[in-house]
């Protein structure tokens, strides 16, 4: 018996789980290699208020909840694992996971991406109660606020300047005395009125019981410390695309996001992308569910040949 599945998708975030409602309602059967960590980053926040359909709000763990058993309704197949090889260079395509190797005519990747973090003591504990780092996410929580923006980036400008429209004050905390984000994002946040710099300053932990209260800084110039009282710290220092088990075998740009190629078809044919690993445009759950819908129709063209 050919067990060669028609299509297998590697992720379980909001692109994952838009391709595998798509692919099972086109009757691909999918299995999802969902990882340990099923659910992606939204499980990781808090209120999601820009996903359209829940007026009231919903929380990430929820939506991502509703998502899986949306897929598990058209009897999609998942494995709560984390893909542990890959091998694309060979039809049947090849993914390891839970110890067994799986094969698969199409492949949609959507492992998404991982914000970078500073690695402060305090600072895992209170994501999704001050810290944060989806200023579009997140900035409405920071009505009449003071907030800092860690960086010197082009993200750090762009959430330092969506932050304003909320918040009474932004601090840019910078680790250098130059930004390398591009001119004239660094001209619209230096001329702003409610934006202010500290340069040559790391943060050392943030502090607050139950919710963000304050930073301390550190001078790494003259090592001198302060505490800066703020509300919110958004941490804007890149994010990293998961895309280790790829490299070597489809095309990866500087920074390790998938290349694609024919709209979500990747470098190696039958083989796409969904989400954040490719998108570092946008990074939005609803993006990405709209990347998740059109790898799977790209993958069920795919498979009916030409
Ligand atoms: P990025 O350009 O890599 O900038 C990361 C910033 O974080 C840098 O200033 C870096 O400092 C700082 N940083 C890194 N690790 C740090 C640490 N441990 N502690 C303190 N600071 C740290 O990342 P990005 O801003 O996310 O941008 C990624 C790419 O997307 C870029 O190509 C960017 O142009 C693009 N992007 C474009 C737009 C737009 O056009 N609207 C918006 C967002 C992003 P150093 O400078 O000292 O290294």
């Amino acid at each position: 018996m050919d067990d060669t599945n028609k299509v297998i998708i590697l992720g379980s975030g909001s692109a994952g789980l838009t391709a595998a409602i798509y692919a099972a309602r086109a009757q691909l059967d999918p299995l999802v290699i969902a990882g340990a960590m099923r659910g992606g980053q939204l499980t990781q926040t808090t209120d999601v208020e820009n996903f359209p359909g829940f007026p009231d709000g919903i929380q990430g763990p929820e939506l991502m909840e509703f998502m899986r058993r949306q897929a598990e309704r058209f009897e999609v197949d998942f494995i709560d694992e984390d893909a542990t090889a890959v091998d694309l260079r060979k039809q049947p395509f090849e993914i390891t996971a839970a110890g067994r190797p799986l094969q698969a005519r199409s492949v949609i990747i959507a492992t998404g991406a991982a914000s970078n973090w500073l690695g402060l003591p305090n600072e895992q504990r209170l994501i999704g109660h001050g810290v944060s780092s989806c200023a579009p996410c997140d900035a409405f929580f920071f009505k009449e606020k003071e907030v800092a923006v860690v960086g010197g980036g082009d993200s750090a400008m762009e959430e330092a300047l969506f932050l304003t429209k909320f918040a009474t004050r932004v601090t840019i905390i910078h680790r250098r005395d130059q930004f390398r984000a591009s001119k004239i994002m660094v001209e619209r946040a230096l001329r702003h009125g409610k934006i202010k710099v500290l340069w040559d300053t790391v943060v050392e932990d943030v502090v607050g019981n139950g919710k963000v209260e304050g930073i301390t800084l550190r001078n790494v110039k003259t090592h001198a410390r302060q505490d800066l009282r703020v509300d919110g710290l958004f941490v804007a220092i890149g994010h990293t695309p998961n895309t280790t088990l790829f490299r070597g075998q489809i095309e990866l740009d500087e920074e390790g996001y998938i290349v694609l190629k024919d709209q979500t078809m990747t470098s190696v044919k039958g083989v796409f992308a969904a989400g954040d690993v490719h998108d570092h445009r946008y990074r939005q759950a609803v993006t990405a569910a709209g990347w998740g819908c059109m790898a799977a129709m790209d993958a069920e063209k795919y498979l009916e040949g030409p």
